[in-house]
């Protein structure tokens, strides 16, 4: 099968590998239908993330149809349309009993997939732990209307819930990029007082104003004064920062008010710095990501519901022979990309 295939430092390549057989008894054998990009996939070419594997076929958004399931696998059967989770997790530890699946004690738990073992740019994935990486799509949403709630959507929805948010509240999203938008996504549906979002990039701000004429967008260099003309006590309620740039953290809780929660979902390239004595009697709660994406087959019901659509979000479509194409147009956001859908199925 063709298969994106992280060969080294700085480089992706289509090769021809060998289809993923069942290796285990509850594992699934998915045919990939559509598949996306993600940031983390430029982070693994990279070398941002220094587990990522040489040689590991990339990918981890993906919708596709089961093939074949092992012999302990309940949850699906073959020819069941499914949404495939980023995340690997066995259902069964201190941590997974808890909703705490990014941190699942199993050997492959967490992030693993297209990272450390073989991900979904390609025709076929193997999944692990099938019982819980594996949702069934209703009938009537399409694939397209799917292929997030894997990654960017898991963790959108993760960010709004860990948030806290309650209707009185006044929301500031740091970041408009995909992850963003799904997160602003999610905060809607608390139905929150006011968003606002703050984004560097003219076009997403555009995006943003477009298909949410009722949120604020600002810039960077706004956000601070736009925040507190805003809110009614000093600052945001809610902060989710989501853009990981340069100066986003210290804008994250720079605009809370007193005693709010600054959700953390971005992921940094470097250290950053929490100055302390700056924040003293602030008395900010901070949460940090990575996602916890246990929660799909609710975040499906809500796409059935016709309550989050990210369709808007597919700018681009390409098929899996022009996949080199799609990451040059999405890492380099021409033309007004926000995400690229890949069909595997050409
Ligand atoms: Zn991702
Ligand atoms: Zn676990």
């Amino acid at each position: 099968m063709k298969a994106y295939t992280y060969i080294e430092h700085g480089r992706f390549g289509l090769l021809d590998k060998p289809n993923p057989a069942l290796q285990d008894p509850r594992d699934a054998i998915v045919r990939v239908t559509l598949a996306s990009i993600c940031t983390s996939d430029l982070h693994i070419k990279h070398g941002s993330v220094p587990r990522a594997v040489e040689g590991i076929i990339v990918g981890h958004e993906m919708v596709g149809i089961v093939e074949a399931v092992g012999s302990e696998v309940r949850s699906v059967k073959a020819g069941d349309r499914v949404t495939v989770n980023v995340e690997t997790f066995c259902g069964e530890c201190f941590f997974c009993k808890r909703g705490y699946v990014n941190n699942c004690t199993d050997p492959d738990g967490g992030w693993a997939l297209g990272c450390r073992i073989d991900g979904g740019q390609a025709e076929y994935v193997r999944v692990l732990h099938a019982d819980q990486g594996l949702n069934r799509i209703p009938d009537t949403v399409s694939d397209e209307q799917a292929l997030f709630v894997g990654d960017i959507l898991a963790t959108g929805y993760w960010a709004a819930k860990i948030s806290e948010i309650v209707p009185d509240d006044t929301v500031l999203i740091i970041g408009a990029g995909p992850t963003g938008i799904c997160t602003l996504l999610c905060a809607r549906l608390k139905r929150p007082k006011r968003i606002i979002v703050c984004e560097k990039s003219p076009e997403r701000r555009r995006f943003v104003r477009e298909h949410y004429p009722e949120v604020l967008t600002v810039t960077p260099e706004a956000c601070r004064e736009a925040v507190l003309a805003n809110s009614d006590r000093g600052g945001a309620d809610v902060v989710l920062e989501v853009a990981g740039a340069e100066d986003t953290f210290r804008m994250a809780w720079e605009c809370a008010r007193p005693n709010a929660t600054v959700v953390i979902v971005a992921l940094y390239d470097r250290p950053q710095m929490l100055p302390l004595p700056d924040m003293y009697g602030k008395n900010l709660t901070f949460k940090t990501g990575g996602v916890d994406g246990c929660d799909c087959a609710e975040i499906l019901r809500l796409i059935e519901a016709g309550e989050i659509d990210t369709t808007p979000l597919i700018t681009h479509r390409y098929p899996l022979g022009r996949i080199a194409e799609a990451y040059d147009l999405f890492e380099n956001r021409r033309d007004g990309a926000i995400k690229v859908a890949i069909d595997c199925t050409e």
